[in-house]
């Protein structure tokens, strides 16, 4: 694999969005080296990898859906701040609320797929995976998504176990992927943190990790989940600062249900419990101030060139 640097090109008017605002693109086109990026993980309060029981996959059409409202509270904050982002989509969700993928994308930002069925790669297996990857493909464009070529696995699943993963991304015309976390508890903390080129027997996909920050003589995630939610926004602007001035871009996730203003409540086994609770509390707030103090630029901005 090759390390790149991120720089950003100014995208041609006719590869915007119409519904595009100005005010946006002018934010998107003064930045500088290097991009930060603000994502999404678009999926229901339980898409949760591994449970049974009543948030088995087999149970989903029966539970309150929140997705529409906390996708809107999301895209508020989102269009206050001026920020671009990067909708990785269930293609589940996107069969169920194509008025999302609609509001997504009159918003301006880009969609990429977040697998159909939310299941971790390594669990699908190979021939699973590959048809689970069309399937997500086929519902985001019966959404009117548009062309997907940017794709995140559910719960960071492409690791060691599943580097075959990659060269299905290749093969079904994939060009970006940000899946593989630098962190021990779903990935390694080995893989580089910053943006690189992981060659396939399809050709090369370029892979985007999530921001990491050492704290406590660990790795912890600083830029989603429960690291995100713990930290003040103080401290996450700095962490990004730092890994600016590293010469690194951050990307930052989110869940829509991580703003709920009134999330439901379910009984889970004590890690995944904290993973999914922890901290909810005042985070749209904390959102908002990481919005408002950070510059975020596009995934289609962020072009790989070799060093
Ligand atoms: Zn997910």
């Amino acid at each position: 694999m090759s390390q790149v640097s991120s720089t950003v090109k100014t995208a041609s008017p006719a590869t915007r969005s119409k519904a595009d605002t100005g005010r946006r693109e002018g934010r998107a086109a003064s930045l500088t080296t290097p991009v930060n990026l603000f994502t999404v993980d678009l999926e229901e309060w339980f898409h949760i990898c591994g449970v049974g029981g009543d948030l088995d996959p087999v149970n989903w059409d029966r539970l309150p859906s929140r997705v529409e409202q906390t996708t809107r509270l999301l895209l508020d904050l989102l269009d206050e701040a001026q920020a671009p982002a990067t909708f990785f989509i269930v293609g589940w969700v996107a069969e169920r609320h194509p008025r999302v993928i609609d509001e997504v994308r009159a918003a301006g930002h880009t969609i990429g797929s977040h697998s159909y069925s939310h299941t971790r790669a390594y669990d699908l297996g190979p021939a699973a995976f590959e048809e689970d990857l069309r399937r997500s493909v086929r519902t985001l464009a019966d959404a009117g998504a548009g062309d997907v070529w940017c794709f995140r696995a559910p719960e960071w699943s492409i690791n060691n176990r599943s580097l075959w993963a990659l060269e299905t991304l290749a093969a079904e015309g994939f060009r970006v992927d940000a899946s593989m976390a630098p962190l021990k508890m779903v990935g390694d903390p080995a893989y580089p943190r910053a943006p690189h080129h992981r060659p396939t027997a399809r050709g090369a996909v370029l892979e985007v990790p999530p921001l990491v920050a050492d704290r406590f003589g660990q790795v912890m995630p600083m830029g989603w989940g429960w690291g995100l939610r713990m930290s003040a926004p103080s401290r996450v602007t700095r962490a990004i600062a730092d890994a600016n001035r590293r010469g690194l871009g951050a990307v930052l996730t989110v869940h829509p249900w991580e703003i709920d203003p009134d999330p439901p409540r379910v009984r889970l086994r004590p890690s995944l419990h904290f993973a999914h609770y922890f901290r909810l509390s005042g985070f749209r707030e904390r959102l908002r101030e990481v919005l408002r103090s950070t510059t975020f630029g596009r995934l289609d901005d962020l072009t790989a060139s070799t060093t």
